[in-house]
């Protein structure tokens, strides 16, 4: 029996992660009545922080960590109260060259200073100029792309003229990237480093005739017209919290532990969205419904088929250290090397050899994976006695880790020793002798496979951008009609919008398809 009222609403929104609750900001402050329904105890989805381990003061993003694509027009619109810091080492890539260790450190505060690494690795300044040109374009292209993604959608034809660089176009809309970072890059060190941006959350390789990791790449590189990325002030739980705040203000209703079961439509009236609360089920009706969740699981709850599965292909881990480790490699002090992301076993032919390996259903024998320390930016994640006491997180972010690896249980073990293995090739120290322990004694060390995603906070298949993503212009086959079809959130449904990362110019934290879907909604008011 219901022990929440029937009741009827201008949006229901399927879904309480960030961009949920930005359409539900947009739509709250024009005046519309909103409630969002979110099936855990909490909001943020794919976006929060916690404390993971039981005596041990630091709050981990424990899922996304790194913010570039939310664009400061939505902070403004807003007036989200966010500190987004920019760290000032790009990137350090461990390798070994004539037996001796030593690695590439993009600084990028300082070009000479990166100019001396490129030398120092490869011998000439070739690569470093390569490196210039090709970021100097994709820098061009960021510029030119990034406003229109809070634009109804171009057309193919005209994002190609706002970029105005028909190489550009060519090399990124149009071949495979492998051609492009081949014929630019000559070192395989670079280029894997290079390559590693079209390959998170992205299960595919350079040669993909689908140009899957062209469209990957494309979101690493055009966030707010420069593609930085940056660390949020407090962990991903400050963003949440930051619209959390800005949707209840306007006059948002958020239930929590509300787990949408159904939505029925005839496209015509109102929607009716049957959801089952702690005491009871309940249903609400609403003249558009907004989706969160993925598409995948919008299909289950029309009762549609939901075509092929996303097949997610990370292993996250998050660890607490007391203290950072030593390198193999002694000319970068640890406290810079790892205050941007540090790279292992990423070069251009160890990247092919895990993909070749993982598509074959075995784990790869060398996981490339990139760590990240976020303290070194940020630690006001950690009490004031893990601070006293020096203590630092680190996230590796693991790729080539597909859901199909995960059917034993005992994989999961695995893939974490496997990914631990290549971290302390390049390390003095082994890692397991740094890693603070919780209050049981047990190592501040956890783990998320993409099946566990799926069950934790219902990714499908434990897909980080809900599914594929997709260029970010209009495709021939869509109808340029409603609204919803010109802002790149249409469903089959006329009254059934999508806003979250499955959306045309989805994935990622960005609240774009979220701003989106609550802009087709006001520029259809009578639909
Ligand atoms: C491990 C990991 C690391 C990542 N790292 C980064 C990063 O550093 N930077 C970055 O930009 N992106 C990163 N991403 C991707 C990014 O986090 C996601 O693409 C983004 O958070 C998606 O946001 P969303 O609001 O669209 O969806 P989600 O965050 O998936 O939220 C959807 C919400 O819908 C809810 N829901 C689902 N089904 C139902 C239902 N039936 N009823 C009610 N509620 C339901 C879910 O519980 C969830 O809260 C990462 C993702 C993961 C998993």
């Amino acid at each position: 029996m219901s022990t929440h009222p029937s009741s009827r609403y201008d949006a229901v929104i399927v879904g309480g992660g960030h961009n949920g609750l930005v359409a539900a900001a947009y739509l709250a402050r024009a005046g519309r009545r909103v409630l969002v329904l979110e099936r855990l105890p909490r909001v943020g989805g794919a976006a929060v922080s916690t404390r993971a381990f039981p005596g041990v003061d630091a709050r981990l993003s424990r899922y996304s960590y790194l913010v570039s694509l939310l664009p400061r027009k939505v902070v403004r619109d807003l007036g989200l109260r966010l500190d987004l810091r920019r760290r000032r080492i790009a990137s350090y890539t461990p390798t070994v060259r004539d037996g001796k260790p030593t690695g590439l450190l993009v600084d990028a505060a300082d070009p000479g200073r990166t100019r001396d690494s490129f030398r120092a690795l490869t011998g000439t300044d070739r690569e470093w100029q390569a490196w210039q040109r090709f970021y100097g374009m994709t820098g061009q292209v960021a510029e030119r792309v990034f406003p229109t993604l809070t634009e109804p959608l171009p057309s193919r034809a005209e994002l190609r003229r706002r970029i105005g660089d028909e190489a550009a176009w060519t090399d990124l809309f149009e071949r495979p990237l492998g051609e492009t970072v081949e014929r630019a890059f000559a070192d395989d060190l670079v280029r894997g480093v290079v390559l590693t941006d079209a390959l998170i959350g992205t299960f595919t390789h350079a040669h993909d005739p689908s140009l899957r990791q062209n469209r990957c790449f494309l979101y690493h590189v055009i966030g707010n017209g420069t593609g930085d990325w940056d660390v949020p002030v407090g962990g991903m739980g400050a963003v949440t919290g930051a619209l959390a705040e800005v949707a209840l203000a306007a006059g948002t209703e958020i239930r929590t532990d509300c787990e949408v079961t159904a939505i029925a439509t005839d496209g015509r009236g109102d929607a009716e969205v049957s959801y089952r609360h702690r005491d009871g089920e309940a249903t609400a009706a609403a003249r558009r419904v907004l989706v969160n969740a993925a598409p995948a699981t919008l299909a289950r709850l029309l009762g549609e088929d939901p075509g092929p599965a996303p097949e997610g292909a990370q292993l996250k881990v998050n660890m607490v250290l007391r203290r950072l480790p030593r390198l193999r490699d002694t000319a970068p002090d640890p406290r810079e090397a790892f205050a941007g992301t540090f790279h292992i076993a990423e070069g251009y032919r160890q990247l092919e050899t895990a993909y070749t390996e993982a598509r074959a259903g075995r784990m790869p024998s060398a996981p490339p994976s990139e760590i990240y320390c976020h303290t070194l930016t940020d630690p006001s994640i950690l009490g004031p006695e893990t601070l006293r006491q020096g203590f630092q997180t680190l996230t590796l972010f693991g790729l080539h880790m597909p859901a199909r690896l995960f059917g034993d249980p005992a994989a999961k073990e695995r893939a974490l020793a496997a990914s631990l293995a290549q971290l302390d090739a390049v390390l003095a120290e082994p890692i397991a002798d740094c890693l603070a322990t919780d209050a049981d004694g047990r190592p501040c060390v956890e783990a998320r496979t993409p099946p566990e995603l799926e069950r934790e906070i219902g990714l499908p298949g434990g897909h980080i951008f809900h599914r594929d993503l997709a260029f970010p212009f209009a495709t021939e086959d869509e109808a340029p009609g409603s609204a919803a079809a010109r802002w790149g959130v249409a469903t089959a449904h006329p009254n059934v919008l999508l806003c979250g990362a499955g959306a045309v110019r989805g994935g990622g934290v960005s609240g774009i398809p979220g701003h989106n879907a609550a802009q087709a909604v006001l520029a259809d008011p009578d639909r």
